[in-house]
C-alpha cells in the first residue's frame, strides 16, 4: 500500500513538476456576489424612543463636523482609486480645496449624489464619531439601491449605511455592516422618515515595515444605542467588486458617501468626532 502511494505521489510530483501553466484553468474574475452573503439575517431589535424633538448636544471637547449651519469643515473627496494607493491619507486630503457641494437646507445636510463623495478637511487617528442619519420618507428601490450612503473611516472602511426597515439585502451589506465584511449583530434602523445614530469608536490600524497590518482597524458601533459592532477588527478596504486589500495608511479623513441610484437622498445631522 505504501509503494502504491509513493507511486501515485511520485507520479502527481511530475505532473506538477513537468506540468504545463496552461493545463491549470484561469481564475475566474471576481464578481459582486462572491463577497456577499444573505443568511443569517441580523435580528431586529426596535430602538427605544426618545420623548425629545432635539437632538443630544455635542460634549464640550467634539470637533464638530456639521452643526446645520454649512459645510465648512468638508470638501470634496477625491477619487478613491487614488485615494487608495496613497501610503498616507493625509496627503490625499485635498482635491484642490475644492468645497463640498451637498446641500445644507433646513439644518439638515442632503446628498447630492452628482457631487460625488464628501470627507473632512481635517484627518484622524483614534477617534469616537457621532453622526444622525435619516432615510426619505416614501422612500423606493430595493435591496441596495434604497437610501445607500456610508461611513468611511479613514475614508477607506465603510460602515454602510441603508435602508435596511422591512427591507432584506446582504447580511454583510445591510445598515450598520462593515462593508463586505461583518454583518451587524442586530438591526437597529430606524423607519424612513425617522432620525437614526451611529456612534462610532474606532481604533486606527498599525503597520509593519513590509506595510502589511501589525494591528487591525478595530471599530466597535452603537446604531440607535444599539451594540451592532462589538470590538470589530477590519481585514482591509471595503470594496464592492472584490477581496478586502491592505493597503498601509496614516491618518485619514471621514468620507460620506454619494451613491450612485436612482433612491431619494440620505440627509445627515448634528456631526462631531472627539480625537482619542
Ligand atoms: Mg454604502
Amino acid at each position: 500500500m505504501k509503494t502504491v502511494t509513493g507511486i501515485t505521489l511520485l507520479l502527481l510530483g511530475t505532473v506538477t513538476v513537468y506540468g504545463q501553466k496552461e493545463d491549470y484553468p484561469a481564475p475566474q474574475p471576481m464578481t459582486h456576489e462572491m463577497t456577499e452573503f444573505w443568511t443569517p439575517q441580523p435580528k431586529v431589535v426596535t430602538p427605544g424612543k426618545s420623548n425629545k424633538k432635539e437632538f443630544t448636544a455635542p460634549p464640550s471637547d467634539a470637533i464638530i463636523l456639521f452643526d446645520g449651519k454649512d459645510l465648512s469643515q468638508w470638501e470634496k473627496a477625491p477619487d478613491k482609486n487614488v485615494l487608495v494607493k496613497g501610503k498616507d491619507l493625509s496627503k490625499f486630503q485635498s482635491t484642490e480645496g475644492s468645497n463640498a457641494q451637498w446641500i445644507v437646507k433646513d439644518g439638515v445636510l442632503t446628498v447630492n449624489k452628482q457631487a460625488g463623495d464628501i470627507q473632512t478637511r481635517q484627518v484622524f487617528g483614534d477617534f469616537q464619531f457621532h453622526i444622525e442619519w435619516r432615510i426619505p420618507e416614501g422612500i423606493k428601490g430595493e435591496s441596495q439601491l434604497r437610501g445607500n450612503s456610508g461611513v468611511f473611516l479613514q475614508g477607506i472602511y465603510e460602515v454602510q449605511i441603508l435602508d435596511s426597515y422591512n427591507s432584506v439585502t446582504y447580511a454583510n451589506g445591510q445598515a450598520g455592516s462593515i462593508y463586505k465584511q461583518t454583518a451587524p449583530l442586530a438591526n437597529a434602523m430606524n423607519p424612513p422618515g425617522e432620525w437614526n445614530t451611529y456612534d462610532i469608536i474606532y481604533t486606527a490600524p498599525t503597520f509593519k515595515s513590509d506595510g502589511t497590518y501589525r494591528t487591525r482597524p478595530v471599530v466597535t458601533v452603537l446604531h440607535n444605542g444599539i451594540l451592532i459592532q462589538n470590538n470589530t477588527q477590519i481585514s482591509g478596504t471595503t470594496p464592492y467588486i472584490g477581496l478586502p486589500q491592505v493597503v498601509e495608511h496614516g491618518k485619514g479623513p471621514v468620507r460620506l458617501q454619494a451613491h450612485a441610484d436612482e433612491s431619494a437622498p440620505v440627509g445627515f445631522r448634528n456631526i462631531w468626532i472627539r480625537e482619542l
